[in-house]
C-alpha cells in the first residue's frame, strides 16, 4: 500500500502554462517568456563553460553569481542567495518560515504556486482580493500569517502596488513580507530599498523573464544575511549547475544588452496596448511584459481559441473572475503585429 502524506495525496498539484512540443511552429505568448534571445555574452560563457570541467561539483555557494548580484543591487554578497528558478527560492521560503498548520497569504489574482507550495508544506493559505484602486482588500490593521506574498508589478494584470503602500504593507506584516518581483525589470520600481530598511522583507527575482533565461532555471533572493543562512541550510547543496552559475554572472555583467530588450518590450508593449484599444479592447496598464486584456464581446475563451487556430499561445484562466479577458505575453514588434492582425480576423 502507498502511504503518502495526506496533503499530498489530496493536492492536484500545479499545470504551468503549455508547453508545446514544436514550440517554433507558434507564437508563443503564453508564459511570460521573452522572445529576444539571451545576451551574446551569456551563450559564449555557457559555451567556455562545457568540457571536462563538467565532471567537478558546480561551487556549491553560487559564489561568482552571488557577487555579481550583490554588487549590481548594492547589497553585501551576505544578504543574497541564487536560486534554481525563482520557485526555489520561494518553495524554500515557505520551508524556512510555515510549519505545518501555519498560514501564509498571497493576492488573488496573483500566482498561484505559492498555494501548491503551501499546500505540499502542510501550511494554510488565505487569499486577500483587490481594490479598484489596486491595494488589498480587506488586510487587517497587522497580518500575522507567517509569509505574505506581493507579487510586484501583479501577474497576471500588470499593475503596481504605490512604493507608500508596500512599504506601509512592510509595517502592517508580522511575519515576512516576500516582495516577488519576477518582472520588475519591466517596470520602473524596485522594492529592494525595503530590504534594507525592514527586517521582515524578502525581495525575490528571475532571470526567466528580462535576461531570457528561462530554460537556464535562474533566480535570486535578497534579504537580511539571518534569512539567507536559513534558506542556505534548506537548498540543495548544489542547487546551480556549472552552466547556470556562468550564464548567471555573464547575464548579470550585461546590463547593457539587458536594457536594449526590455525597452525593445516596452516599446512593443504600448504599441499593443494601443493597437488593443483601437479594437475596443479593455487593456489594464502594464509594467510587466505582458497585459491582461478583455475583448469586447468579454468572451476570452473564443479569442483564445481563435489565435489558438492561427497557431497564437496565449494564456486564458478559466478562473470566473478572469475568464473574460487573456493574457498575452509580449514577444518581438514582428509577432505582436502578426497577433494584431489574427485579432482583426477573428473579431
Ligand atoms: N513568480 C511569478 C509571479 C511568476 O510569474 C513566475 C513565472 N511564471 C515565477 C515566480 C517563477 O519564475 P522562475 O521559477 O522561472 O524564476
Amino acid at each position: 500500500m502507498i502511504k503518502l502524506r495526506k496533503n499530498i495525496a489530496r493536492m492536484a498539484g500545479y499545470v504551468p502554462g503549455y508547453q508545446p512540443e514544436d514550440p517554433a511552429t507558434y507564437i508563443k505568448l503564453n508564459t511570460n517568456e521573452n522572445s529576444y534571445p539571451p545576451s551574446p555574452k551569456v551563450i559564449e560563457a555557457i559555451i567556455a563553460e562545457v568540457g571536462e570541467g563538467l565532471k567537478r561539483y558546480p561551487d556549491a555557494a553560487s559564489r561568482a553569481a552571488r557577487e555579481a548580484a550583490a554588487e549590481l543591487y548594492g547589497f553585501p554578497p551576505e544578504w543574497v542567495i541564487m536560486a534554481n528558478g525563482s520557485d526555489e527560492v520561494l518553495n524554500n521560503l515557505i520551508r524556512a518560515f510555515a510549519d505545518d498548520g501555519d498560514e501564509i497569504a498571497f493576492v488573488y489574482p496573483s500566482y498561484s504556486y505559492y498555494a501548491t507550495l503551501a499546500e505540499v508544506q502542510g501550511a494554510r493559505v488565505k487569499t486577500f482580493g483587490l481594490t479598484e484602486d489596486w491595494k488589498l482588500k480587506d488586510f487587517p490593521k497587522i497580518y500575522d500569517g507567517r509569509i505574505f506574498f506581493l507579487t510586484n508589478p501583479n501577474a497576471p494584470l500588470g499593475f503596481t502596488f504605490s512604493q507608500t503602500y508596500i512599504e506601509e504593507l512592510a509595517g502592517r506584516v508580522s511575519g515576512t513580507l516576500v516582495i516577488d518581483e519576477t518582472y520588475a525589470d519591466f517596470a520602473e520600481v524596485t522594492s529592494l530599498e525595503l530590504v534594507r530598511k525592514y527586517d521582515n522583507v524578502v525581495v525575490t527575482r528571475t532571470f526567466s523573464k528580462s535576461y531570457s533565461l528561462a530554460g537556464m532555471r535562474l533566480g535570486l533572493a535578497v534579504a537580511r544575511p539571518e534569512v539567507i543562512s536559513a534558506l542556505d541550510k534548506i537548498r540543495d547543496h548544489y542547487n546551480l549547475d556549472r552552466l547556470a552559475q556562468a550564464a548567471a554572472v555573464a547575464a548579470l555583467h550585461d546590463q547593457e544588452y539587458l536594457r536594449e530588450t526590455v525597452v525593445k518590450i516596452q516599446e512593443t508593449r504600448q504599441w499593443f496596448c494601443d493597437q488593443l484599444g483601437k479594437l475596443g479592447y479593455t487593456v489594464i496598464p502594464s509594467h510587466g511584459n505582458y497585459v491582461f486584456a478583455t475583448p469586447p464581446d468579454r468572451n476570452g475563451e473564443r479569442v483564445y481559441q481563435g489565435l489558438f487556430d492561427r497557431k497564437i499561445l496565449v494564456r486564458h484562466f478559466s478562473d470566473p473572475n478572469l475568464a473574460h479577458g487573456l493574457r498575452i505575453s509580449i514577444g518581438t514588434q514582428a509577432e505582436m503585429e502578426k497577433t494584431i492582425a489574427a485579432l482583426v480576423e477573428i473579431g
